[in-house]
């Protein structure tokens, strides 16, 4: 399918050529054609004056009884019982899109013994949790957990369900939303209820060059997936009261073709990116690996990990865990200082959540200043050192 031209409205002005982000219009004998990578976005569509350009009608079915589905919900992740952080971090977002609503917030644990999980998830803001334990449910197997969340969601019909675009959620929420028929967004950076009560979706688009809101009117539940750290984790309360609702799987669930042999943990630098309090990050304009050294020694002095954009990494001056951004990881630091960093969008939605946010740039009109709390022109190979002189000198 693709976006339709009115051909004699056409006057061949070329202003959907301009916004076209996948290139898939041009002009043949003055009159715009579109061809098979058109994706729907619809941008031609606003810039055309002349009303020349429409998109096909999209049939899909309607999830029958829409108004039935109520609630919000969060899967949460654990490992090994201890609930993952992301989980209570789409609790505050959950709760958020629950008042707006004025519907129940749920959480919903798959495993088993998890008890204490349950607790903390009601301390952190759920109403209630669906606990789904059976000892067959330990390892986590993205089948079972799959099936088992499939069932509980055809029977208690929550309007959105949201889940931590983790290696986790990854492998098992894209089931959930083929096996109930609906849509998913992945890796969302924004959620929130419009006026016509339906959760908008945004999340970076064509490549982290547009955000784009995405919608899901005529399916349920309205998926959607989040990394950690994009959300703020709420304060834990442990006066809150909630519900636990235990639910008992079906053997079918539960059953599974999927024997897991072994579990392997993260490597721990990529831990400490994602969790450090401070982060320092290093760019290519530092010409030659050997330069980095001096964001690593600001780095180690401020007990911060350091971080990288793609382009250090394509070098191979920095290994993968170190990437911040779309794809790399996502990290809400106390304190992100960005040395030489231009400010791409692809690597800014991942630390644009950081508390405090300080750029040195020699360029004034470089993007990065856009989002900074603090920005510094300069040139880096002068102000790093410098810095680290002054931090060294105050402390001895
Ligand atoms: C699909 C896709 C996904 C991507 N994912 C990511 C991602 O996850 N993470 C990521 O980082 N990027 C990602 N990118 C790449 C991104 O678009 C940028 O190319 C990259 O972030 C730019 O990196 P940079 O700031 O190191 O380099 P450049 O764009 O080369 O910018 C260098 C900056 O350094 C400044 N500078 C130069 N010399 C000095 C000096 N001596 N002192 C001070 N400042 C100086 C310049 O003014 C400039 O602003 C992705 C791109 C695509 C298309």
């Amino acid at each position: 399918m693709k976006a339709i031209i009115e051909e004699e409205k056409c006057v061949g002005c070329g202003e959907c050529l301009e916004v076209c982000p996948v290139d898939a219009i041009e002009l043949v004998d003055e009159v715009a054609q579109v061809d098979d990578n058109c994706t729907l976005c619809g941008l031609c569509v606003d810039v055309c004056d002349y009303e020349a350009i429409g998109l096909p009608e999209v049939q899909t079915a309607e999830t029958d009884d829409l108004e039935s589905y109520r609630g919000v919900w969060v899967v949460a992740e654990h490992h090994d019982g201890a609930v993952h952080s992301v989980s209570f971090e789409l609790l505050g977002a959950g709760r958020k899109l629950a008042d707006k609503l004025k519907v129940e917030l749920a959480a919903v644990l798959i495993g088993d013994q998890l008890q204490e999980g349950a607790k903390k998830l009601i301390g952190y803001g759920a109403d209630r949790v669906y606990l789904a334990e059976h000892p067959a449910l330990v390892p986590f197997n993205d089948e079972s957990h799959a099936n088992v969340l499939t069932e509980l969601v055809k029977e208690k019909k929550p309007e959105i369900l949201l889940a931590g675009a983790t290696a986790m959620g990854r492998s098992f929420i894209p089931r959930v939303a083929v096996a109930v028929e609906t849509g998913l967004t992945a890796d969302c950076t924004g959620l929130d209820i419009g006026d016509d009560g339906l959760l908008y979706q945004t999340r970076p688009a064509f490549g982290g060059n547009v955000m784009a809101t995405i919608l899901c009117p005529r399916r349920r539940p309205q998926m959607a997936t989040v990394r950690p750290m994009v959300m703020r984790k709420p304060e834990f309360d442990s006066r809150r009261q909630g519900v636990v609702e235990t639910f008992t799987p079906s053997q079918k669930s539960i059953n599974s073709r999927v024997k897991v042999l072994e579990t392997v943990t993260q490597d721990q630098e990529t831990v400490r990116i994602t969790e450090a309090d401070i982060v320092v990050t290093g760019v290519r304009c530092l010409q030659k690996a050997e330069n980095f050294k001096i964001i690593e020694e600001l780095a180690l002095l401020l007990d911060g990990a350091v971080g990288a954009t793609r382009s250090v990494v394509d070098e191979g001056w920095m290994p993968y865990s170190h990437q911040v951004g779309q794809t790399g990881k996502t990290v809400s630091p106390k304190l992100y200082l960005a040395c030489g960093v231009s400010g791409a969008i692809q690597h800014v939605v991942g630390m644009q959540g950081s508390e405090i946010i300080v750029a040195v740039n020699k360029d004034p009109s470089a993007p990065i200043f856009d989002v900074v709390n603090y920005g510094v022109v300069a040139d880096l190979f002068e102000f790093v050192p410098a810095l680290v002189r002054k931090i060294k000198e105050q402390r001895s």
